[in-house]
This record gives structure tokens, sequence and C-alpha cells, in this order.
């Protein structure tokens, strides 16, 4: 069985940050993780979007609001391995072979201003590309290395909708109708 991976953002602010970090939620959610957690502002609203995703579509994401810092310093204290995404970090193919895989992993991206006690407190600061560019681009990329073709290529179970990929058109099965 694989070890648990959550996916924390740091720094949400409830009135401008919902779209993008709705977006990191979804693509955690596709590409393998557990969980999707959020420190700064708390958005019941945001998590009750995401589980009516998993309804239709599948699977589960945990969702819950969490303290950020104190968190992220539990988890590590407990055993866990938190990767930090920064432009500043390690580049992502270089660190994830070093980055172990029998522990709870936290992947955490940033918000708008990131304190610097995260770049201490995780055990891997790391970097898709050295160049600042967006949270959801790096976790996708980060994510895809991490899982290879077993993230994206997942199933999920309990899915009302199951879509199949085609060149051309929608081929959507609605499990409720058959
Ligand atoms: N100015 C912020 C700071 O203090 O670091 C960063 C803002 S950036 C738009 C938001 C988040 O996107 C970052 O915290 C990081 O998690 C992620 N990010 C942006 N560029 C990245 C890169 N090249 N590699 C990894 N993560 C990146």
């Amino acid at each position: 069985m694989s070890e648990r991976v959550d996916v924390l953002r740091l720094g949400y602010r409830r009135g401008r940050d919902p779209r993008i970090t709705t977006h990191l939620a979804l693509v955690a959610r596709a590409l393998g993780a557990d969980g999707f957690l959020l420190a700064g502002d708390d958005d019941q609203e945001m998590f009750d979007n995401l589980n009516s995703v998993s309804t239709r579509f599948g699977g589960e994401l945990d969702t819950e609001h969490v303290s950020g810092l104190g968190h992220l310093k539990k988890h590590v204290e407990n055993g866990g391995v938190a990767v930090h995404l920064t432009m500043y970090g390690e580049p992502f193919r270089q660190a994830i072979p070093k980055i172990r895989r029998d522990r709870p992993l936290i992947i955490v991206v940033g918000g708008a201003k990131v304190p610097g006690d995260v770049y201490k407190i995780c055990q891997h600061n790391v970097a898709v590309g050295n160049q600042p560019h967006s949270e959801v681009a790096a976790l996708a990329l980060f994510m895809d290395a991490w899982f290879g073709e077993s993230g994206s290529e997942r199933s999920f179970k309990d899915a009302r909708l199951v879509i199949e990929g085609v060149n051309g058109g929608k081929l959507v099965h609605d499990n409720e109708d058959e």
C-alpha cells in the first residue's frame, strides 16, 4: 500500500484566491493526492464544490482547514515528509529520487508571501524550473513526475460519470443510466 499524499496550500485568501486554489485542489485530486489542506482563510463553499466533483467523478479527496506552519511542523515531527515547491529549490527531477516514499508526504505550495520558516521545516525545497510561474503548473508537473502514469491514469471508485477519452466528441458513461 502506498503512503498517503496531501497537498497543502498556504496563505489562502478567500477574497482573491478561490479560482486558482480550486484548480490546485482539482489537480491534486486528478493526479493522485488523498487530501487537500487549506491554511489561511477557511472556505467551506470551496470544499463543498470539491466534494461535488468527487460525488460525480468518483474517488475521495479529503479536505481540511489546517493551521499551516503548525500542521506542517507536527507532520514532520511525526516522521512525515514535506516537499515545498518553490522556484528557489532544487530541480525536481534531481530531487525526486532523494525523497523517501515510505512516509506520508505533504506537498506544500505557497501563496502571495511564503514565510521563511517553510524552507526550514520542509526537508525538501523543490523547483519546477528556477523561474516564477504558477502553483498549479508546479504542482501538476511535480505530481506527474512523482506518480508517473499511476497518477493521471488511475481509476476513481464509485464514479457516477466516467469519461472515455476519445479523439473527437465527448464520450461520457453515466452509471445512473446503466
Ligand atoms: N512570491 C511568492 C514567494 O514568496 O515565494 C511566490 C508566489 S508564486 C505565484 C506561488 C507559489 O507557486 C509558490 O509559493 C510556489 O509554491 C509555486 N511556484 C511558482 N513558481 C515555481 C517554480 N518555478 N517551482 C516550484 N514552485 C513554484
